[in-house]
């Protein structure tokens, strides 16, 4: 049994939530804690509120998982006197690291808006608000033809994933030459000799981050001293990653139909919506949290409701002269539901690091502020 360090998670969590994907006003990340510490115990919850620490507390856990950051704007002090700083205290007094996700977590893929996109019945979803695209690099690589296996299976961890496909490369044969100087040890041909070799030309698509670590590797695998090699940029872009979601309901159903529906999938105490209730809904767009600002994307983007929470007055007056329907289905609803996906999450991929034995719990001491 391998027991993690706070570090080992962080990493976990940064694939599921690629930092580099949140806002740039925003503050993922470990808040509090120490990245040497052994955990034995993950609690998951959305708010690091008192008694959200407290829970973690109680269950012996070592680390906190929310949603929501605990310290956001830059701090003037820690004292106790203040709740905030009561919770950092009480935090570091009861041995719990605290890391958080927020915007990144919202953007990845199979983040909150993707695990919201489904539970609220879309297919086929895609981002509503693009914040980010890969800047990609094409890598051609010359390789002797009973190497070519061995340097692509040394590169496909790199290779750029084009939609649902992985490893993607390209291959053709032709001939390479060279004359080896004196000096020279060459892999095939001598010194002073113009050597004529079966090559293959190999072409995979990077991303621009990864081209120090993608020529290591070649480097490392291919045979010849001087491995010849290119690097393209590209105006194509990588995948897309964005804000909030689009996509369609498999039956159209009217506005307060979808409304109901939503109240009961959400487990919502109640909800709010703006628009005709007889109007028929089918492509839907939808941003958990405070999601009214994509009002426009969304109706640019031919949805006809906007699932989000947090709405205000003069945002439904807005919706109504875009001709959007809007569900206010609440913050919170829209949100809590991160706390199951995410320790499933994190439960399968402690699994596949060897850290079965640390468990993950669902925070159970949270609740709605908001009661009707
Ligand atoms: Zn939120």
């Amino acid at each position: 049994m391998k027991t993690p360090k706070v570090a080992d998670i962080v990493g976990i969590i940064n694939k599921i939530a690629p930092p580099e994907l949140a806002e740039a006003w925003d503050n993922p990340g470990l808040q509090i804690g120490d990245p040497g510490a052994e955990v034995t115990r993950v609690m998951v919850a959305l708010d690091p509120s008192p008694d959200v620490i407290d829970a973690a507390i109680t269950a012996s856990c070592q680390l906190l998982v929310t949603h929501h950051p605990l310290i956001f704007k830059p701090l003037k002090s820690i004292s106790a006197a203040n709740p905030h700083g009561a919770s950092i205290h009480k935090a570091i007094r009861g041995g719990v690291s605290i890391v958080t996700l927020h915007t990144n977590y919202d953007i990845a893929v199979g983040g909150l808006n993707d695990v919201l996109a489904r539970k609220i019945g879309l297919s086929d979803s895609v981002p509503l608000r693009i914040t980010s695209s890969a800047e990609l690099v094409k890598l051609v690589a010359f390789v002797p033809v009973d190497h070519l296996e061995q340097v692509r299976s040394a590169l496909f961890p790199f290779a750029a994933t084009e939609g649902n496909y992985r490893d993607c490369s390209f291959a053709a044969g032709g001939t390479g030459t060279y004359t080896p100087l004196e000096g020279a040890e060459p892999f095939s041909g001598t010194v002073g000799v113009l050597s004529k070799v079966p090559e293959e030309r190999l072409e995979l698509l990077i991303a621009a981050a990864e081209v120090s670590r993608v020529v290591k590797a070649l480097l490392t695998v291919h045979p010849y001293q001087e491995p010849a090699f290119d690097l393209y940029p590209l105006i194509n872009k990588g995948a897309q990653r964005g804000l909030g979601r689009i996509g369609r309901l498999s039956e159209s159903l009217t506005l307060s139909e979808y409304a109901d529906r939503l109240r009961t999938i959400l487990s919502a105490p109640a909800l709010r919506y703006v628009g005709d209730p007889h109007a028929t809904i089918s492509k839907v767009a939808l941003c958990s949290g405070s999601g009214a600002s994509l009002l426009h994307d969304a109706a640019r983007g031919g949805a006809d409701v906007l699932v989000t929470g947090d709405v205000k007055y003069h945002e439904a007056r807005d919706a109504e002269d875009c001709g959007l329907a809007l569900i206010d289905a609440g913050h919170y609803p829209t949100e809590i539901i991160m706390v199951h996906a995410m320790a499933e999450r994190l439960g399968r991929a402690f699994a596949a690091a060897g850290y079965a034995e640390c468990a993950v719990l669902e925070c159970r001491a949270e609740a709605d502020p908001f009661r009707i």
